[in-house]
């Protein structure tokens, strides 16, 4: 994080410091909230829509627009309505990555019905060493998160010598997610600059998130992407988001108030989620 050095009125200090005992915060978090709140900027703060579990029981409805999910966050990944693709949210942008292969920027009229996106903001940077699977790019990213019990947002960018991706095709309605991903696309990119984006979230999130690192890839020309099942890079610039302010926004649609969402949902979406090869 970069530091600044302000001159302050002995009284102001004072202030400050008998506020920060009463909010129970060290005097940095306090201040760094004060400043959040006058300045509306949303610090560490995670916005996601509906619930992975609702991904499994098969509720893909529209349930945001992308304009309205970027007013959020510059940074995340989700699906699209009707599961129509992987969702890539970098730099201020929501890019769709289909099923056939192509990858444009979403329309901010698109709808999602799963999204998770941050303002990225890194508390943490660094290059990782050489990566040569899904699981060692885990370990390597492990070194720069802070806690194994908050949200992280992480991005990486640099040369990729392989990233093996998948993108969901849309199913008949109704079709539950174990289902719908048996036809997903899988592709291979090689050699290829781009951006891997990342949410890690924690196990005890496993009923409505998606448990450990979830990855996006999307190049740097941004003709390629999807969901990433393995990877293997060279050493690759690192940033790491702590994410402490976690808001979900429930669905009120009747497909998602009616749904059975009493399932095991980290056993299905560890499978569904990873490489099957
Ligand atoms: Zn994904």
């Amino acid at each position: 994080m970069p530091r600044i050095e302000i001159d302050l009125p002995l009284s102001l200090k004072t202030a400050l410091e008998q506020e920060a005992a009463r909010s129970g915060k060290d005097l940095g978090a306090h201040i760094r909230a004060i400043l959040a709140d006058h300045l509306k900027a949303e610090v560490h703060t995670v916005f996601q829509i509906s619930t992975s579990g609702a991904l499994v029981a098969g509720v893909y409805d529209r349930e945001v627009s992308v304009g309205a999910l970027l007013e959020h966050g510059d940074f995340g990944l989700g699906t699209f309505a009707g599961l129509d693709g992987e969702m890539v949210v970098l730099d201020g942008k929501a890019f769709q990555a289909r099923a056939g292969g192509e990858v444009h920027e979403a329309p901010a009229e698109a709808g999602s019905p799963f999204a998770v996106v941050t303002r990225f903001s890194a508390d943490q940077v660094g290059e990782t060493e050489g990566v040569t699977s899904f699981d060692g790019l885990g370990a390597a990213c492990d070194c720069f998160r802070s806690s194994n019990n908050i949200f992280h947002a992480v991005r990486l960018d640099g040369r990729f010598k392989r990233v093996k991706a998948r993108a969901v095709c849309p199913p008949k309605p109704g079709t539950l997610l174990a289902d719908a991903a048996k036809t997903q696309s899988e592709f291979t990119f090689e050699d290829v600059d781009g951006t891997l984006v990342g949410i890690w979230s924690p196990a005890y999130s496993a009923e409505f998130s998606v448990e450990g690192y979830h990855f996006h890839f999307l190049s740097d020309d941004r003709s390629q992407g999807g969901h990433v099942l393995e990877v293997e890079a060279g050493p690759l610039r690192i940033a790491v988001e702590n994410l402490t302010d976690f808001h979900l926004i429930l669905p009120e649609t009747e497909h998602f108030l009616k749904a059975n969402l009493d399932q095991d949902v980290a056993a299905t979406l560890s499978s569904v989620e990873r490489s099957h090869s």
